[in-house]
């Protein structure tokens, strides 16, 4: 994990500088909006995120792909219970 004031990993010289950035990710039609911490440099002006925070989101978004899916399906049952 990488923190505000911690030494830059690419340049080593330069410290890092953490923002919030908010994202989006739109999955059929759903929308799912999480905070990312990004850490950019001043001497390098390389920016990252943290891998670690990073697994942390991938998780999450698979978690709302399963939620949605799980929601279509839903949806589907009621359409073909209501059709006949
Ligand atoms: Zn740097």
């Amino acid at each position: 994990m990488y923190k505000q004031g911690d030494t830059c990993p690419i340049c080593g010289r330069g410290s890092l500088k953490a923002t919030k950035n908010k994202e989006e990710f739109e999955y059929k039609g759903n929308v799912l909006s999480l905070e990312l911490t990004c850490y950019s440099c001043k001497v390098c002006h390389e920016s990252f995120f943290d891998n670690e925070e990073m697994k942390v989101h991938q998780k999450t978004v698979k978690d709302f792909h399963r939620k949605v899916d799980g929601l279509q399906v839903h949806i589907l049952n009621i359409h073909a219970k209501g059709c006949c």
